[in-house]
């Protein structure tokens, strides 16, 4: 025992010297520019005390990082899009380093560390965010209307209402998963589902455009990292009628393939393979490092609020779209599972926008992972993607629309389709719903009585719904 702790006491004596000596390095400097900040990412050998501030006339921002010395090139801050035009380095005390970014405008700093994950090793990120930015981006705000004709009006919808002449567009907002510091999932050779994904996400994005009725958003439109709340604001503030976040799957087993559509659960999710994928995309907000910030109160309240009057039309036209989508990817590439999953995807969590994940396929099986980076296997999911957004919003157009209107003016023919049964949904509400009555919902499915199970997919025949 004495011996022992005399060791302990020796090991203390020799660690403690060499601690105080040690230098935390920085090994490399990494920028990630978004259209409305800058992120700097400095790899660090261990964790450090900074502090950051701004100077100004001329603009700069100033980096103080303690016990750490420079191994790094920072020439790579400045040119294209960046802020940044110029960095200076020195020394503050013996053993202070400092930074010094000459910024070309105003920008507000950021500043926080971040632990070592799988990929990275201990980093300090400083976000500058433009000034601009604080105006919000209103130009592409529409009033939206509820989808389903069973929903509740949204508050949205009552802050303006369109002029019933203008038909507008119905707006897809395409989230492609991941970006900037976070890379998703990593398949063999090095291939990263954030490049993947937004690749997929720009080519629906471009077939969405070419139809008539429709526009398309890019919630992300290059390589940074958006914070996953974040995301479903930017789709709310384009006036989105879907959310669609596009991922790529992986999974500890290789052989595991196929893809799958994903709408929110509220009681979590319904399977180990979805609970474990809802880990793993939700901790998207730890690595991009957005682990610390709150939704704001007011939109905590007014989400409250929207939630019980919304969710259940939302998620029923989320299943909806969901199942039009997954159906239409299962005839160009093996489906994960027939049916839509359902987990506790953050993204998804919008009660008052529809919103699916759609994951295209797994990009740790070493045959899907060539086939998702093939430009026309890309073409060919987005394709399917689109005729399944495509063929709800015919059955299902918000008022106002252009969809709409074709439906309206007996333009638009509406096939039989499918409805995956819910709780609380009858034969006579169905009917109602689809505006046909129970004797042919009856006949269409065999069904010898009107108990529905939930879950239960009853076939729902093809109708006129011109004049409604
Ligand atoms: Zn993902």
């Amino acid at each position: 025992m004495r011996i022992q702790s005399l060791l302990a006491a020796f090991v203390i004596c020799i660690a403690l010297p060499l601690q105080a000596f040690a230098m935390t390095q920085i090994n490399s400097v990494r920028l990630w520019r978004a259209p409305d900040n800058t992120r700097l990412v400095f790899d660090l050998t261990g964790p450090v005390e900074h502090s950051v501030f701004t100077l100004s006339a001329p603009n700069r921002i100033v980096i103080d990082i303690k016990k750490t010395k420079l191994s790094a090139e920072l020439n790579g801050l400045t040119g294209g899009k960046s802020p940044i035009t110029q960095v200076r380095t020195g020394s503050r005390n013996a053993d202070e380093l400092r930074i010094v970014l000459d910024i070309a405008e105003q920008v507000t700093p950021k500043s926080f560390t971040l632990a070592p994950n799988q990929q990275y090793g201990h980093r300090l990120v400083v976000d500058l965010f433009d000034q601009a930015t604080n105006t919000p981006i209103s130009t592409t705000t529409v009033a939206r209307q509820p989808v389903s004709r069973t929903a509740p009006t949204p508050v949205a919808a009552k802050l303006s209402k369109l002029p019933a002449s203008n038909k507008r567009d119905i707006v897809i907002a395409i989230d492609a998963g991941h970006g900037g510091e976070d890379p998703g999932a990593i398949g063999p050779g090095g291939l990263r589902e954030k490049d993947i994904v937004l690749m997929i996400a720009k080519e629906l994005q471009r077939q969405i455009n070419a139809e008539k009725g429709f526009r398309a958003e890019l919630v992300r439109t290059g390589d940074y990292f958006i914070p996953l709340r974040r995301r479903t604001e930017i789709a709310r503030k384009k006036g989105a009628d879907l959310f669609v976040s596009v991922h790529a799957d992986a999974a500890p087993r290789a052989a595991a393939f196929g893809a799958s559509v994903f709408a929110l659960s509220d009681s979590g999710a319904t399977s180990e393979t979805a609970r474990w994928l809802a880990d793993s995309e939700n901790r998207s907000d730890l690595i991009g490092g957005a682990g610390n910030v709150k939704l704001d109160d007011k939109d905590a309240m007014l989400a409250g609020v929207l939630l019980d009057l919304s969710m259940t039309a939302s998620l029923s036209s989320s299943l909806d779209v969901g199942q039009k989508v997954l159906s239409n990817m299962g005839r160009i590439t093996p489906l994960h599972k027939k049916r839509v999953e359902q987990a506790g995807f953050m993204v998804l969590k919008s009660p008052d926008m529809p919103s699916i994940l759609v994951e295209t396929g797994f990009i740790s099986n070493p045959n899907e992972s060539k086939k998702l980076a093939n430009r026309s296997h890309q073409q060919a999911l987005a394709r399917s993607i689109h005729s399944g957004i495509r063929h709800f919003f015919q059955q299902n157009p918000p008022p106002g629309s252009y969809v709409a209107w074709l439906r309206d003016s007996g333009k638009l023919a509406i096939g039989p389709r499918e409805h995956v049964v819910r709780s609380g949904e009858s034969v006579s509400l169905l009917a109602q719903r689809y505006q046909i009555s129970p004797a042919q919902l009856r006949s269409a499915n065999k069904l010898k009585s009107d108990a529905l199970k939930v879950g239960q997919i009853l076939t729902v025949p093809a109708t006129t719904l011109a004049g409604q």
